[in-house]
């Protein structure tokens, strides 16, 4: 169940924001799958409503498919121990934070300078976890694999680690999705943690620095934000920076934040999925100011990184892996690491299941299967979500019939990756579209073909990453 339930995850992982991801599915467990029916371990009865509006048919799906059963029914298990788990979790971040607070008030005020002292401990955005560093314990340098792909990015994380607000400052890692970027931002985290216990470390997504600033704003709370952001902070890392595009204010702020801490030599480290200049509706100077520093890439690995990779998860996992099953994976799941994981999971999960051992033919055999899952598997409104992610935009205005251009270009762009990737008929996707005409769905197809056809970089790229985000390349 274990097993199960870790690559039913590491796959969940993939479709859902960081920030979804740890708030809702890392404290749920799975407890059993039998007769269909799956039974699911939650802290608190709201867990079940909740999970069950958002995440449902996307763990369903993926149970399903890990187990090749088919599961259509839940059982909810309020566990006592998991909100235990998250209580403490609340107060050790309460606890930090008053340390925090604590140390600062003792500091030279020429360290912080401050407003009023206001002894309360801050409040806390609503249904947001903890405020505490936000590192993820599991990522660390020691179970990072380096190989060329990588090498880059890994020198200069730990060499901003070692040194932070010196020498690589900013930090700016970008690759494409599953290649470890968050992996290893957390990882100069947790080692500058290590070197200078109260050293303040912060790690967060560009989606919950939006989130935190949002409500700060409407809840006058925004002293305190910046506070927790430019005065009291000494390494800022902030994940997927991209989400930022287009978000004027949010950028605004961050601009002043960056500027904030980098006058006071703290280290800033930032991830994206592209290049600085290739973000999307990202303001020049923020641009400008990701390249003052080091700016590393990460590419696919190859054979022999994904090998180590391999070794390294089967042996977490406690999964026994021989040397020619690692490379038969690692042969045929090459673009990203997530993916690579997942796999390794699912085998593992289905010897269990069927009682094997996993050996050269049973792995073989369960990858002929297993693998090229995603292009059966992906769905137009997988296509449609990760098009209203790369663009920012919601799901309703995608299907909507508004015709702006900040609208209808992305809307044909998800139909042509639909069309080109899924060959569902024009009629079928004109529905799926919100109901629209299938005659509509085909001049997108032709339209958005076409600029490719002259190698228009927006399209290009926008269909690139969109197929990458569902698993096409
Ligand atoms: P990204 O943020 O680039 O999308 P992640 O950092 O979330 O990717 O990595 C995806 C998964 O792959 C994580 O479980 C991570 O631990 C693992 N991973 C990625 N690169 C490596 C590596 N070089 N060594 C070990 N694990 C890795
Ligand atoms: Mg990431």
């Amino acid at each position: 169940m274990h097993h199960l339930w870790e690559s039913a995850l590491s796959t969940l992982r993939g479709r859902l924001s960081e920030e979804n991801y740890r708030t809702w599915l890392e404290p749920v467990q799975l407890d059993r799958l039998e007769g269909g029916t799956v039974t699911l371990r939650i802290p608190n009865r709201f867990y079940a409503d909740w999970i069950s509006t958002h995440y449902l048919d996307l763990i369903l799906e993926s149970l399903s498919h890990e187990s090749g059963v088919d599961t259509l029914e839940v059982d909810w298990l309020v566990d006592e121990k998991l909100q235990q788990m998250l209580d403490r979790r609340a107060d050790e971040a309460r606890r930090e934070e008053q340390q925090e607070r604590a140390q600062q008030q003792q500091r030279p005020s020429a360290e912080a300078p401050r407003g009023p002292r206001n002894s309360a401990p801050p409040p806390q955005p609503p249904s947001h976890p903890p405020a505490d560093s936000g590192l993820n314990p599991k990522y660390r340098f020691d179970n990072f694999i380096v190989g060329p792909s990588n090498q880059l990015a890994h020198a200069a994380s730990v060499a901003a680690a070692s040194s932070p607000g010196t020498r690589y400052n900013p930090l700016f890692i970008y690759g494409g999705v599953g290649l470890g970027k968050t992996h290893l931002v957390n990882a100069v985290g947790h080692r500058v943690r290590q070197d200078k216990p109260d050293a303040r470390v912060l790690f967060l997504s560009a989606e919950r620095f939006t989130n935190e600033f949002i409500w700060a704003l409407q809840n006058h709370r925004i002293d305190q934000f910046r506070e927790r952001y430019r005065t009291s902070c000494d390494v800022l890392c902030i994940d997927d920076i991209q989400f930022l595009a287009g978000r004027e204010q949010t950028q605004e702020e961050f601009f002043h934040t960056f500027n904030a801490l980098y006058h006071a030599d703290r280290q800033i480290v930032v991830t994206s999925d592209v290049y600085p200049q290739q973000i999307k509706e990202m303001e020049e100077r923020l641009i400008s100011r990701f390249q003052w520093g080091l700016v590393a890439d990460i590419q696919a690995p190859e054979l022999d990184t994904r090998i180590a990779i391999l070794k390294k998860k089967a042996e977490q996992e406690q999964i026994p892996l021989d040397d020619d099953v690692a490379l038969i994976i690692a042969q045929k799941v090459q673009s990203n690491v997530r993916e690579l994981e997942g796999t390794l999971l699912r085998l593992a999960v289905k010897a269990e299941l069927t009682n094997n051992r996993i050996d050269v033919d049973f792995a073989r055999d369960a990858l002929g299967t297993v693998v090229p899952r995603l292009e059966k598997q992906t769905t137009v409104e997988d296509i449609q979500r990760a098009t209203c992610e790369y663009f920012n935009l919601r799901l309703s205005d995608l299907k909507s019939h508004r015709r702006h251009r900040a609208v209808s270009f992305p809307r044909m762009v998800a139909m042509y990756v639909s069309r080109q990737r899924l060959k569902l008929s024009y009629p079928e996707l004109g529905d799926r579209f919100g109901g629209k005409d299938h005659t509509t769905v085909m001049s997108a197809v032709k339209k958005i073909g076409g600029l490719l056809d002259k190698d228009d970089e927006d399209v290009k790229n926008a269909v690139a990453a969109i197929e990458r985000k569902v698993g096409f390349s």
